[in-house]
């Protein structure tokens, strides 16, 4: 049973944390002449003066299209802030833990290092599956932590919600579930079982699927609670202005993005069939995200071939249970075309 209790989990130092105030949390009201914030008073483009700390505009655009309340989301600069502001907020440095996986997203581990928190590594099963007896052991140790990637990066594998459930039901710490490739899946976002678990953070990205990459915005779900302690460690203007601006301003239509979703995964189907034609691949994964995870004896040669030709692809050598892997991201049609062509030219010449 969990015995979650947000106030065990928090670190001392944020229990007794006196929130930075910003000049624009502390005054809340309408004005006409702002001179509390040193800003210059010359306004050129409309950036003179500091952002919305707590970005109320996007955060209801965002609600409204995730179904979700404003007071349940946080946005960070890209979800890799809020990673480390999670471990920075619940893990004491030299004490506790988080619980990770392997193979999988790696910046869980570094936002880690750099914390100072230990960190347990759990390799998944040969399915790619979570090891869930060897989680078990773990569970009740000094971890405060558990992040868990779905669909899981590089393999594009999903975790499913029955799976989170019975973690977040087990779980004394927080479980955070990495969904930045959601939108590219069949399977339902963890966000459906949010409110029945105190102990789950969700985190999205609108990196990915949304096409921000640039802007850096991540979004974090969870109780009011958690989100309101976030609020009170984050840097006061996380989200520039001009990223709100611009996030708004593309989060406009919503046919066109439902629509280039809809074609990523038809070419990420469609690549997976002509990748498992290769003789190349000893194993082609399929996936539920934008990108395929192949592996091959040839993983080098072909990297450096493609390099060479002015494809890049990623290598995810991960021995033991992923080695010579290569992660191969959906690009647009001709690019995919282009990268099988130099695939078929790199067997069929004998270039490795
Ligand atoms: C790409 C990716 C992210 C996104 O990070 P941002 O900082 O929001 O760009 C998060 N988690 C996983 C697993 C990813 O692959």
């Amino acid at each position: 049973m969990s015995t979650f209790e947000i106030n065990q989990l928090l670190r001392d130092n944020i229990k007794s944390l006196t929130p930075y105030a910003s000049a624009r949390t502390e005054f809340k009201g309408t004005a006409d002449v702002w001179l509390d914030a040193n800003e210059s008073p010359y306004d050129e483009l409309g950036y003179n003066r500091y952002p919305d700390p707590l970005q109320k505009e996007l955060k209801e655009k965002l609600a409204q299209i995730k179904g979700v309340e404003t007071q349940n989301l946080f946005l960070g600069n890209g979800s890799d802030e809020i990673i480390d502001l999670l471990i920075r907020l619940f893990c004491e440095p030299y004490e506790d833990a988080i619980i990770t996986f392997t193979p999988s997203y790696t910046m869980y581990i570094t936002s880690a290092n750099i914390n100072a928190v230990e960190v347990l590594e759990l390799p998944l099963t040969a399915t790619f599956d979570l090891p869930l007896k060897e989680l078990e052991k773990v569970m009740n140790s000094n971890a405060k932590l558990l992040f868990i990637c779905t669909p899981n990066n590089p393999v594009g594998r999903i975790i499913p919600l029955d799976i989170i459930a019975s973690i977040c039901k087990k779980f004394s710490g927080l479980v955070v579930v990495d969904e930045a490739y959601i939108d590219f899946s069949t399977t339902p976002s963890a966000l459906s079982i949010l409110s029945e678990y105190k102990n789950l953070f969700v985190l999205q990205t609108l990196s990915k699927a949304f096409g921000m990459a640039g802007l850096r915005i991540g979004l974090g779900y969870a109780s009011v609670e958690i989100i309101e302690l976030l609020n009170r460690i984050k840097p006061p203007y996380n989200i520039s202005q001009a990223t709100q601006e611009l996030a708004l301003e593309l989060l406009k239509d919503t046919s066109q993005r439902e629509q280039s979703i809809a074609e990523v995964i038809e070419m990420r189907n469609s690549l997976y069939i002509e990748l498992k034609k290769s003789s190349l691949f000893t194993k082609v994964y399929r996936s539920e995200g934008n990108f395929i995870l192949v592996q091959t004896k040839y993983c080098t040669p072909l990297y450096n071939y493609l390099c060479k030709k002015g494809v890049v692809i990623r290598k995810r050598d991960i021995p033991p249970l992923l080695p010579n892997g290569l992660r191969f991201t959906v690009g647009l049609p001709k690019e995919n075309e282009r990268l099988l062509a130099l695939i078929t030219q790199f067997e069929n010449e004998n270039l490795y």
